[in-house]
C-alpha cells in the first residue's frame, strides 16, 4: 500500500459505499493510520491508497502514540454545515503543496465505526476541516478544486511538476497507464470486499453517540 500522488485516476474516482467488513479490513485500516503517521498526516481517505471504498482515516493529533485520538469514518454523510471560515490545508496526495481553503466552520455527519456501529459527531475547528477534506477525496474532489482561481494560479506551476513526475513514472512503466490504473479500480469495486457484520446491512441507520 502506498498514498497515491496527484495525477492518479483513484483521487478522481467517486468511491462505493462499503456493505459489509471483514477481519481484512482492519489490517488495512492499520496500514492507513501507518501510511499516514510516515507523511506526518492527520487524515487519510481510501482512495489516497488505491481503494475505491468510502472511507477515511483521521488522527488530528498526528501522533501514533495518541491511539485513542484515531477516528474512522465508514460511509460517511456530512448531514449539517453551519459557517463559513477559511484556513490552510495541504494534503499527502500533493506534497508540500498548500493554501486557503474555505469550509463549513461546523458539521454533523453520520457514519460508521471500524466495527461497524453507526455514529452521529458533531465538530469544529480541525476535525471539521479534515473531515470535509478527506470527505470530499470519496467524491473524487481535490482541495485545490475548493481554491479561489488566484489561488490556484498561485500554485498551477507545483500542480504542473506533480503531473510530470506521474507521467514520468508512468513512462518509465513503475506506473500503469491511466487506463490500467482505471481498470483495476473497476475491478476493485466488484472483486474486493470486507465480508463480515450484519450491523453494517441495509436497513440499520447509524444511531446517535455521544462522542465528540
Ligand atoms: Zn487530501
Amino acid at each position: 500500500m502506498e498514498i497515491v500522488k496527484y495525477g492518479h485516476p483513484s483521487l478522481r474516482w467517486k468511491a462505493k459505499e462499503l456493505t459489509e467488513l471483514t477481519p481484512d479490513f482492519k489490517a488495512t485500516v492499520r496500514a492507513m493510520f501507518d501510511l499516514m503517521y510516515e507523511a506526518r498526516g492527520i487524515g487519510l481517505a481510501a482512495t489516497q491508497v488505491g481503494l475505491p471504498y468510502r472511507f477515511f482515516v483521521v488522527n488530528t493529533t498526528a501522533d501514533p502514540e495518541e491511539t485513542e485520538e484515531e477516528l474512522v469514518f465508514i460511509n460517511p454523510e456530512i448531514i449539517r454545515k453551519k459557517g463559513n471560515v477559511e484556513g490552510e490545508e495541504g494534503c499527502l496526495s500533493l506534497p508540500e503543496l498548500y493554501g486557503e481553503v474555505a469550509r463549513a466552520e461546523e458539521i454533523v455527519l453520520e457514519a460508521y465505526d471500524i466495527d461497524g456501529q453507526g455514529f452521529e459527531m458533531e465538530c469544529s475547528e480541525i476535525l471539521a476541516r479534515v473531515i470535509q477534506h478527506e470527505n470530499d477525496h470519496l467524491d473524487g474532489v481535490l482541495f485545490i478544486d475548493r481554491m479561489t482561481p488566484d489561488n490556484v494560479a498561485e500554485l498551477q506551476a507545483n500542480l504542473d511538476d506533480l503531473e510530470t513526475q506521474f507521467r514520468q513514472a508512468q513512462a518509465a512503466g513503475t506506473l500503469a497507464s491511466d487506463e490500467g490504473l482505471k481498470k483495476g479500480l473497476s475491478e476493485m469495486e466488484k472483486t474486493f470486499e470486507f465480508p463480515i457484520k450484519a450491523t453494517m446491512s441495509a436497513g440499520s441507520e447509524p444511531a446517535d453517540s455521544d462522542d465528540e
